[in-house]
């Protein structure tokens, strides 16, 4: 069967990751979180010192960007992949509030997203992939066959956010979360560099009143419909 790329984009907690991944698992396809890999590195220069709540010092950052190596390593208890940042699983430690809190500056730094763009096109070589993130459709794989920009009300978005954090047994009040959400949106929509927008094919999908399954459902069907040649 004829393999295809699929591009999930769109605003901070829309759900990407949950339809990705069940989009993947259903077509037996990989899936890739970039957001993971840009937390990562938002990790290792947390833990270096190199960024904080009065400092940044992206310079030291780019220097140590050829120690960072990434790798997804299949969690045989999940099912999924968990981020790995040098040898050490950080999948939990990248969810934190920590870590969304300066991720969006980190994602501005060219010599980053150059690093991470170039890693992430090597997984789509073979095509057969669903990737998530913001540029996905617009600089990653603008050729790729299926497009989908998510979005959803700001306080939709939160509720989700707040939630998953509570079940990750997180202690964040429900306005930071929020907060947060619409701070990542504002960088992330108006950084020069590759900023979230919607590619010009990509469908969009507002997904506020709408539950997961029917989600997929809509999704699955896009993808099977090019798949099969019909569009
Ligand atoms: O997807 P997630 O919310 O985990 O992404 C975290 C942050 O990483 C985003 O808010 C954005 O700043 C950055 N990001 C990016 N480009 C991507 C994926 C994520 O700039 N492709």
């Amino acid at each position: 069967m004829r393999k295809i790329i699929i591009a999930i984009d769109g605003y901070s907690s829309t759900g990407k990751s949950t339809i990705a991944k069940r989009l993947a698992s259903k077509l037996g396809y990989l899936y890739v979180d970039t957001g993971a890999m840009y937390r990562a590195v938002t990790l290792f220069a947390l833990r270096n010192g190199f960024i904080g709540t009065e400092h940044e010092n992206f310079g030291a950052l780019i220097k140590l960007l050829p120690k960072i190596k990434l790798e997804f390593v299949l969690n045989t208890k999940t099912g999924h992949s968990d981020m790995w940042l040098n040898g050490e699983n950080v999948e939990q430690e990248i969810r934190s509030m920590q870590v969304s809190t300066y991720v969006s500056q980190v994602s501005t730094v060219e010599q980053v997203r150059h690093m991470l763009v170039a890693l992430q096109k090597r997984m789509g070589k073979t095509k057969g992939l669903v990737m998530d993130g913001r540029d996905i459709g617009t600089v990653v794989f603008p050729e790729a066959e299926l497009k989908i920009f998510m979005s959803a009300s700001p306080e939709t978005r939160a509720h989700r956010r707040y939630k998953e954090l509570l079940d990750r047994g997180m202690n964040v009040s429900f306005d930071a979360v929020l907060e947060n959400v619409q701070k990542r949106d504002e960088i992330d929509s108006t950084r020069e560099l590759s900023p979230l927008k919607k590619a010009e094919d990509a469908i969009p999908f507002d997904n506020s009143d709408m539950g997961l399954d029917e989600q997929f459902e809509r999704i699955y069907n896009y993808a099977l419909r090019i798949i099969e040649g019909k569009k």
